[in-house]
C-alpha cells in the first residue's frame, strides 16, 4: 500500500496507477464472528467499541466485473459502525451469510471477519471489465447503497430493491480500511475543493437527510416549511439543518448542551431547543408517556416560530416519537430513518389520525439522490460537518465517542492519507 500511496501523492497517471500490483492483504477495521457473543448480559451503554473493533490485515477479495478496487484515503464513523461493533440489534454476520448465499460473487462476503465502514474518499486502482465510467486514477467518493441491478425491483427507486444493502454494514469490505471493493454504481466524483477527510464524511449522512427532506420519496420540504430537527448538530441533523436553510425553510433544532446551541446558532439556525437544559422527560416510567411534556415541547416550538412544525425530522425513536407525532402540525409529517434510543415505538394514534398527520419512513438514498447531494457539496452549497479526525488505528475510540453522544457532526478517519489537510486539487 505504501507504493500505491507514494504514486498517488506523486501525481502518478491513471496508467501508472493501473500498473501497480494490488496487495494480497490490507489493513482494515473489522469485527470477528468468534466474538459476536462477547457482550452478552452487558448493558448497551457499557459496550465498548474499542474492545470489538480490531485493526489488522485481511485478505483482498477477488474483483467482480462491475466493481472497482479503491485506495481509501479517508473514511468516517457512522452510527452503523457503532451498531456493528456492539452487535446490536443483531450481529452483522447474519447479513453477510445471507449475501453469501445469493451468488458466487456474494459468497466472497461471508467471512469470519467483517470489514466495517460505509463512507470513503478514494482513488480508483482497478476497474472490472464491465465498468464504463470510471478508470484507475479517478478521485472519488463512495455512497453506500449496494444494489444488484439485475433485479427488476431495483429499477424504479433502487432503495426499494429486494436485495438493497448498505455497503460496509450489510456487506463486507467496507471503507474503514486502506483498500476497499465497491460496485461502480457507488462512485461519485470527489469535490476538488475538499481535503480527503472533508470529502469522506458526507455521503452517508447527507444523502440520508437529502432523501428525508428534499428528494421526492419522503417529506418533500418546500419553501416556508417549518422543520423540527432532533439532534440538529449530529451526523444527519447538521446536514438536515443546512438543507432546510438552503431550501427556504425554518429549522427548529434540538441539542443537549450550551456548546451545541452555540454551534447551531453559528450554522444559521436561530431557533434552538436545549432538551437537557429544559429537562424534557417524555416517559414517566418504562411504560407510561407524559402528554404534559409533549404539550410543553409543542408550546416551546410555538413560542419560537409562532406555529407547529410542518415536518419533524425524527431518528431518536422510542424516547421522542410520541412527542414528534404530537408536535407535528395538523396535516404535517414525521419523517423517520432510525431509532437510536429503541425501536419499539409508542405514540397516541388519536393525535395522528384526528389531525391527519403522516408518519413517513426513509432509508439512505438512491444513486440519483446521492449524486444530487454530492453536487450540492461540490458547489459549496452544503458544508461538511466534521468536528474531529482520527487515524485508522483509533477507530474504536472514534466509534466510542459517537456511541456516547460525545461528537458533533461527523468524525473523519484517515486511512491511507498520512495527515489531515491533503487531497485538495482546486
Ligand atoms: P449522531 O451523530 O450520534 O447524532 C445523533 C443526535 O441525536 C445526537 O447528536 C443527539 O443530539 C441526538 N440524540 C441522541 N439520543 C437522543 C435521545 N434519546 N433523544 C433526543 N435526541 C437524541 O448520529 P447520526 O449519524 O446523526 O445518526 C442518528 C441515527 O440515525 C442513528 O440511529 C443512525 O443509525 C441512524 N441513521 C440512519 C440512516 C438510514 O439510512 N436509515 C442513515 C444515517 C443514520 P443532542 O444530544 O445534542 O440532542
Amino acid at each position: 500500500m505504501q507504493e500505491i500511496l507514494e504514486a498517488i501523492q506523486g501525481g502518478a497517471s491513471g496508467d501508472e496507477i493501473a500498473a501497480l500490483p494490488i496487495p494480497e492483504t490490507y489493513r482494515a477495521a473489522h469485527v470477528l464472528r468468534a466474538e459476536q457473543g462477547m457482550w452478552e448480559g452487558v448493558p448497551s451503554e457499557d459496550k465498548d467499541p474499542r474492545k470489538s473493533l480490531h485493526i489488522g490485515d485481511v485478505p483482498t477479495p477477488e474483483l467482480a466485473p462491475d466493481e472497482v478496487y479503491l485506495a481509501v484515503m479517508a473514511s468516517s464513523i457512522n452510527f452503523n459502525t457503532v451498531w456493528t461493533s456492539i452487535f446490536e440489534p443483531l450481529p452483522t454476520f447474519g447479513f453477510l451469510d445471507r449475501l453469501g448465499r445469493e451468488s458466487v460473487w456474494g459468497a466472497r462476503h461471508a467471512q469470519d471477519f467483517h470489514v466495517v465502514g460505509s463512507d470513503a474518499s478514494a482513488v480508483v486502482l482497478r476497474a472490472g471489465s464491465a465498468v464504463r465510467n470510471w478508470a484507475p486514477g479517478d478521485r472519488v467518493v463512495v455512497h453506500c447503497n449496494y444494489v444488484d441491478d439485475q433485479d427488476p425491483s431495483a429499477h424504479d427507486d433502487s432503495m426499494l430493491a429486494a436485495n438493497q444493502r448498505i455497503w460496509g454494514f450489510e456487506s463486507n469490505f467496507g471503507g474503514l480500511a486502506d483498500l476497499a471493493m465497491v460496485k461502480a454504481n457507488q462512485l461519485m466524483p470527489k469535490p476538488a475543493h475538499l481535503t480527503w477527510e472533508e470529502a469522506a464524511v458526507n455521503a452517508l449522512c447527507n444523502s440520508t437527510s437529502y432523501r428525508m427532506l428534499v428528494g421526492r420519496h419522503a417529506a418533500r420540504m418546500k419553501q416556508g416549511d417549518n422543520v423540527f430537527i432532533w439532534g440538529a448538530t449530529g451526523g444527519i441533523g447538521a446536514y438536515a439543518t443546512q438543507l432546510v436553510l438552503n431550501g427556504g425553510g425554518t429549522p427548529v433544532g434540538v441539542v443537549s448542551s450550551d456548546d451545541r446551541a452555540r454551534l447551531l446558532n453559528a450554522m444559521g439556525c436561530d431557533n434552538v431547543v436545549d432538551r437537557k437544559a429544559e429537562g424534557y422527560k417524555f416517559w414517566k416510567d418504562e411504560h407510561t408517556q407524559d402528554e404534559g411534556e409533549w404539550r410543553r415541547l409543542g408550546k416551546k416550538v410555538r413560542s419560537l416560530i409562532g406555529d407547529d412544525p410542518d415536518i419533524v425530522f425524527e431518528h431518536p425513536g422510542r424516547q421522542t416519537m410520541g412527542a414528534s407525532v404530537f408536535i407535528a402540525k395538523r396535516g404535517g409529517m414525521v419523517v423517520t430513518c432510525a431509532a437510536t434510543s429503541g425501536f419499539m415505538i409508542e405514540y397516541d394514534n388519536r393525535h395522528l389520525w384526528m389531525k391527519l398527520k403522516t408518519i413517513k419512513s426513509s432509508h439512505f438514498a438512491n444513486y440519483q439522490e446521492a449524486w444530487d447531494m454530492n453536487r450540492l457539496i461540490d458547489r459549496g452549497a452544503i458544508q461538511p460537518v466534521m468536528s474531529a479526525v482520527y487515524p485508522l488505528e483509533q477507530v474504536g475510540e472514534a466509534a466510542r465517542a459517537v456511541h456516547r453522544n460525545e461528537a458533533e457532526g461527523k468524525l473523519g478517519v484517515l486511512c491511507l492519507a498520512p495527515e489531515p489537510g491533503q487531497g485538495i486539487t482546486d
